[in-house]
């Protein structure tokens, strides 16, 4: 069991963390393990109820830009090593993540990412289609022109991720407040006072926010304008079947992508571009639809003949929170002091999540610069200067 507090709010913290979903979760345990002491975390529903609980699991290290190789190389470092350090099982498996394109054109990119990607000490190699059939025999290699694999990337259970994360923080002394909702942001003489939330005020000098797709309305209470927009993308889980698929399978052309789960399930889902864009977060739509589940099966099955009498048992949706670049936005603001931010990860916050967590709790309880925090920083975005990561799928 995981004591979870349903009691009124301490009247004062050392630290306020919105969110119980990987990135609040692991931040609040790396503070503490990091020497922070009386952290609240604050979560309006239950642990995993944002984007985590409703993600695919993956982790893969196959970027195009350093940071984003850097901090996924770094993350699966301590995925890898995540049930023993947090004692709970989380389901990590290296089943390789094998990305496949069916253009011509994406080949120099794909070449390009492998020989940055193994600068980075990340062994990613380049296959042909024949070659793919090696790590995923049935696929249908008709059409690809080309892939890339990386055997060390995988999957975990986001679930357990958080269950996990948040047995090490109550370990640790942190505590977590369910069903409790950050209200109001007191911000004087350019500094986080306090936050107000509907179970009471809690004075406090730090303020984190890992409220994900919630972060930029969240960051609007202080007078912090995130660039962040949201995006709704579905999802679905089969029946579960015998093992037969190792890796990850994902395709830059088209974007959809799918794994086997430890429990034999067929996950995956496909981006859709047709999707509108989500402004107000009260109005976020996490409703299934038909269309999803028809493009999804089409490809599926495309790609992978042998899926074609595999039954879907559920479908669901949630929300991306998008960057104008695709990358996260970490780092706090000159304006306020004690202001944190760790959002806009895209499709990819699960998987980067841990290793940011690590650095951000670095950064705040030391005040020492990172150079890809200050990489990643609000302020990028006023130079206009942007560098996008090409391979976001989903
Ligand atoms: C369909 C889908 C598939 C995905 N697949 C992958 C994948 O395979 N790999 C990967 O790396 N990433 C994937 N992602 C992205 C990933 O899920 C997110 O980037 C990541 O989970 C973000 O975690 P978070 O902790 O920052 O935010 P969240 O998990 O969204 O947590 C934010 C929490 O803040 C809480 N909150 C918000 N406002 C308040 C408030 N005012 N008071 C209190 N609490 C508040 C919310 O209830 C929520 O629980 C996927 C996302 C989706 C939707």
């Amino acid at each position: 069991m995981i004591p979870l507090h349903s009691e009124p709010v301490p009247s004062a913290a050392d630290a306020v963390i919105v969110g119980a979903g990987i990135n609040g979760l692991a931040t609040a345990y790396e503070l503490a393990r990091q020497g922070l002491k009386n952290i609240v975390v604050l979560e309006k529903n239950y642990l995993g109820s944002g984007s985590t609980g409703r993600c695919g699991g993956g982790i893969r290290q196959q970027w195009t830009t350093e940071e984003n190789i850097q901090l996924a190389a770094e993350s699966v470092a301590i995925y890898e090593r995540m049930s023993a350090e947090l004692g709970y099982q989380v389901f990590f498996r290296q089943g390789g993540y094998l990305m496949i394109t069916e253009q011509e054109e994406d080949l120099p990119a794909l070449r390009a990412a492998v020989d940055l990607q193994r600068r980075c000490g990340v062994p990613t190699d380049f296959l042909t289609p024949r070659e793919c059939l090696d790590i995923v025999p049935g696929l249908d290699v008709g059409d690809l022109k080309g892939a890339t694999f990386c055997p060390k990337d995988g999957t975990a259970y986001p679930f357990a991720v958080v269950w996990g994360y948040a047995r090490a923080c109550h370990r640790l002394g942190v505590k977590i407040f369910i069903k409790t909702t950050l209200t109001g942001i007191e911000a004087a003489a350019g500094r986080i006072q306090a936050v107000d939330t509907d179970r009471g005020r809690i004075s406090t000098p730090v303020l984190v926010n890992c409220a994900g797709p919630w972060a930029r309305s969240l960051a609007a209470k202080v007078g912090v304008e995130l660039p962040n927009r949201q995006e709704r993308h579905e999802i679905m889980v089969s029946e579960p079947l015998k093992p037969f698929l190792d890796p990850m399978v994902i395709s830059i052309t088209n974007g959809i992508y799918f794994s086997q789960s430890m429990r034999g399930e067929i996950v995956g889902g496909i981006g859709d571009p047709a999707e509108p864009r989500w402004e107000d977060p009260e109005d976020f739509a996490t409703h299934s639809g038909l269309r999803f589940a028809v493009r999804f099966a089409r490809e599926l099955t495309r790609l992978y003949p042998r899926t074609r009498s595999v039954r879907m048992m559920r479908q669901w949706a949630g929300m991306y929170d998008v960057t104008p670049d695709h990358r996260p936005i970490l780092g706090g603001v000159p304006e306020v002091g004690g202001y944190y931010h760790i959002c806009g990860f895209s499709g990819h916050g699960f998987m980067l999540g841990p290793m940011v967590a690590r650095r951000m709790a670095g950064f705040i309880t030391t005040g020492r610069e990172d150079p890809i925090i200050t990489s990643l920083s609000l302020a990028r975005f006023a130079g206009g200067d942007l560098q996008a990561d090409a391979f976001v799928v989903g």
